[in-house]
């Protein structure tokens, strides 16, 4: 797949992490599958990944910490 950012990268299936604001309050998530760009380092998340991404912001929520990091790995 080439990459649709640069058009000049390949993506590579890899485990990344993001950085989320939400409110003023930092979320990490780690342990996220996605497709990375060899070139400018964009990445691609599939549609599953997108609501795993969801989930976890949402219980996420109810957390007061000001940093969170949390691993979207599935059990
Ligand atoms: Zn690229």
């Amino acid at each position: 797949m080439i990459c649709s950012i640069c058009h000049i990268g390949t993506c590579k299936e890899g485990i990344t992490e993001e950085l989320f604001n939400k409110n003023g309050r930092l979320i990490i998530m780690k342990d996220l599958p996605a497709m990375v760009c060899t070139n400018c380092g964009a990445k691609f998340f599939k549609e599953e990944t997108s609501q795993i991404i969801l989930d976890n912001l949402k219980k996420a929520e109810n957390s007061n910490a000001e940093l969170e990091v949390i691993s979207a790995k599935v059990a």
